[in-house]
């Protein structure tokens, strides 16, 4: 697990499983997590991390449902869990969906967990909304298209934007099940000014990106979703993501175009 400052308000910390994203946004004396890392003993060190670092989470927030992104109150028991609206309707469509994919994902690399996941009370958050921060507002997007759910968090007054599952340098747009092609061209789309006005760009997976790479990774995203509705089998893939591991996604794409 490293942990990287991205403006003197804002820490985040990436997991080492799948290079999840895991961000503590500061306003005044409010701190929200956004997503989570993954290993127990990751999980375990966050609280002590972020204070040394003065960051006290007092606020949960997953930008999305799947489970990697839900592990915040493993590492903050105390605290509820903020969800956008889509992704609250989505764990009732799909009752006890994520704690079976982390047990299913703990058994195949072997992880021990303590305790298994509760998400406990969940609180509903508006999409599109915001969501008070101290003195500040964090603006909540709609970031569907990767999954049925998902929002995007904009913290205009830092100039920090967590997307989720998008704007990856190491993960090609993934169209799981229940997203689709044409949510992910829209989100691509609502996100690039987001972008245009943000100085970094936290990705759920991977590297935190300036603000012209990120503008890169949308424009090589958008000539991917191209190839995959153009059905070809083995497209080009963007520099650094051209592996086995996201050649297999793309079959998997293929299979909902
Ligand atoms: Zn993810």
């Amino acid at each position: 697990m490293r942990a990287v400052t991205a403006h003197p308000d804002v820490l985040v910390v990436t997991s080492s499983f799948w290079q999840i994203n895991a961000t503590a946004v500061r306003a005044g004396d409010e701190t929200m997590l956004v997503d989570s890392p993954y290993f127990p003993e990751e999980l375990e060190a966050l609280p002590g991390l972020l204070a040394g670092a003065g960051f006290e989470p007092d606020a949960l927030v997953a930008t999305h449902a799947d489970f990697d992104h839900l592990l915040g109150r493993l590492a903050f028991p105390g605290l509820a869990l903020g969800l956008g609206e889509p992704s609250v309707e989505r764990l009732h469509r799909e009752p006890g969906d994520a704690q079976r994919m982390l047990r299913d994902y703990d058994d195949r690399f072997y992880v021990e967990r303590s305790a298994p996941l509760a998400l406990g009370q969940v609180q509903t958050l508006p999409v599109p909304g915001s969501v008070e921060l101290g003195s500040e507002e964090l603006e909540l997007h709609p970031a569907d298209g990767h999954t049925a759910d998902g929002m995007a968090l904009m913290a205009r007054w830092c100039g920090v934007l967590c997307v989720g599952d998008y704007l990856s340098n190491v993960e090609i747009p993934w169209i799981s099940a229940g997203g689709s092609v044409d949510a992910y061209r829209a989100t691509l789309a609502r996100l690039a000014p987001l972008v245009e006005a943000a100085e970094t760009v936290v990705p759920g997976h991977g590297a935190l990106h300036a603000r012209d790479t990120a503008l890169r990774i949308l424009d090589e995203d958008v000539d991917y979703l191209d190839a995959l509705e153009r059905g070809e089998e083995r497209p080009a893939l963007p520099t650094g993501r051209d592996t086995s591991e996201q050649r297999g996604i793309h079959k998997e794409n293929l299979t909902r175009v």
